[in-house]
């Protein structure tokens, strides 16, 4: 494709603003429309892996520096600890000799400064990043997407890329296919500055409740407390009600991790409820994509949503330079992607309900479990070797919901 050619690419979190970056700098000219009016300062972090990391360094060399640079890079000697809420250790995950074996390290990273560094790529790159602004439905005519947005305008494009998160508008124009699933837990993430457990890694298991903590930078630790719930309850307890109440769920756990827990801040906590949707065959329509947790909303078991996320903004520049018609680039995008994120979707749908221990005896055989394999993930080495160019079509053995496109062209118009 050449300079001639538009995307519009519909959400600037992690996916979209990773797509702007990749297909601006393959030559293509791209608006970003974000419906906040801010590129807001995200309390916690995220596990950034080594399929992450070679998707970002493809993206461009000074993408991979400034995430090293400001994230934590895992030593070659580092181990996650996993314990159990007394402090009993189960094992210790050896982290920094995967990387070594991978070539790669794993690098945990502030969702602030990610977002930072992938908005600063996409601006270099030239990317016009729109804010305030929302996608609200497309049509198509003749291998134009007209974008519709909510100050009432459009704008004209040959690609729209939906990157606008679990709950597309793009997707619910696309597919129709209703609303994520509650998953039977929620999460409450925050960060903690100055910990005398900084720089350690470690997981704490308890009964309907596990906690992730990793350092994000030489003086953060960011930390995922995910808790067995019905769905909405925590979220409604707001940033402060919801650390108090998880202060008392873990009340007598291993005083460190409390302590950990106890010197955050609320105003940097989120608290949202965890969703995914059953994988489906289908992300385009003609010359709409659909991208990260638009297409493949996943539990954060296995920390893969961002991490897949920018691997799909680099098999679709990939697939936009490869191909000359858009539209079978859109085509050759999701063949490629289809498959492999499905497997994901799916391990990590089984792993997250084993990590929740939602009772005595289901706590007993995820420790259980942890102890034997010595590491908290079964199928994680599987995931994190993909490299750019590796091509990963469907197998019989993918589990995946045929979903045809429900509307198209000026079908969708009233979406
Ligand atoms: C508890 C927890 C822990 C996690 N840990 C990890 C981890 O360690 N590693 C990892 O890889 N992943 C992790 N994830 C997953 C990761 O956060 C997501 O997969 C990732 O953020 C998805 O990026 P995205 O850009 O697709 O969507 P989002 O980050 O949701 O971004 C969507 C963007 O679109 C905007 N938007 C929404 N609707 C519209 C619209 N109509 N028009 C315009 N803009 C719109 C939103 O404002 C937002 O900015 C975790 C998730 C959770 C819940």
């Amino acid at each position: 494709m050449s300079v001639s050619h538009r995307a519009v690419v519909a959400g600037g979190g992690i996916g979209g603003l990773a797509t702007a970056a990749a297909l601006a700098s393959s030559g293509l000219a791209v608006t970003v429309i974000e419906r906040a009016a801010r590129i807001e300062d995200v309390g916690s972090g995220l596990l950034l892996y080594q399929n992450g990391i070679a998707a970002a360094d493809a993206i461009s060399s000074r993408l991979g520096a400034g995430i090293r640079a400001a994230g934590h890079v895992v030593g070659p000697d580092e181990v996650r600890v996993l314990m159990d809420s007394a402090g009993r250790v189960l094992t210790r995950e050896p982290i920094g000799e995967m990387g070594r074996r991978l070539g790669l390290p794993q690098v945990p990273i502030l969702r602030t400064a990610l977002q930072n560094l992938l908005l600063r790529e996409a601006a270099a790159a030239g990317a016009d990043i729109r804010l305030g602004t929302a996608v609200e439905g497309y049509d198509q005519d003749g291998g134009q997407v007209s974008v519709r947005l909510s100050d009432g305008t459009t704008l004209d494009s040959d690609v729209l890329v939906a990157a606008d998160g679990l709950n597309s508008a793009v997707r619910a124009a696309m597919l129709r296919d209703g609303p994520p699933q509650y998953l039977g837990y929620t999460s409450v993430r925050g960060r903690t500055v100055g910990s005398e457990l900084h720089p350690r890694s470690f997981v704490v298991n308890g009964v309907g409740v596990q906690i992730f903590v990793a350092p994000a930078d030489g003086e953060t630790l960011y930390w995922t407390a995910k808790i067995t719930s019905p769905p909405g309850v925590w979220p409604a307890m707001g940033q402060e009600g919801a650390l108090a109440a998880l202060l008392g769920r873990i009340a007598g756990w291993h005083e460190p991790v409390v302590r950990v827990i106890r010197a955050a801040a609320p105003a940097d906590l989120s608290v949202t409820d965890i969703h995914d949707r059953d994988p489906v065959s289908c992300w385009v329509d003609a010359r709409v994509a659909l991208l990260g947790d638009a297409a493949h909303p996943m539990a954060p078991a296995m920390g893969q949503g961002a991490n897949t996320a920018i691997e799909d903004a680099v098999v679709l520049a990939e697939s936009l330079r490869a191909c000359a018609d858009p539209g079978e680039a859109l085509i050759r995008y999701q063949a490629q992607r289809v498959g492999r994120t499905a497997r994901i979707v799916l391990h990590s749908r089984s792993q997250g309900a084993l990590d929740q221990g939602a009772s005595r005896e289901h706590a007993r055989v995820r420790d259980g479990a942890m102890r034997q394999r010595g590491r908290k993930d079964a199928a994680t080495l599987d995931v994190v070797d993909w490299r750019p160019g590796t091509a990963v079509p469907l197998t019989e053995a993918d589990w995946v919901r045929t979903i045809p496109v429900r509307r198209t062209g000026a079908d969708a118009a009233g979406a």
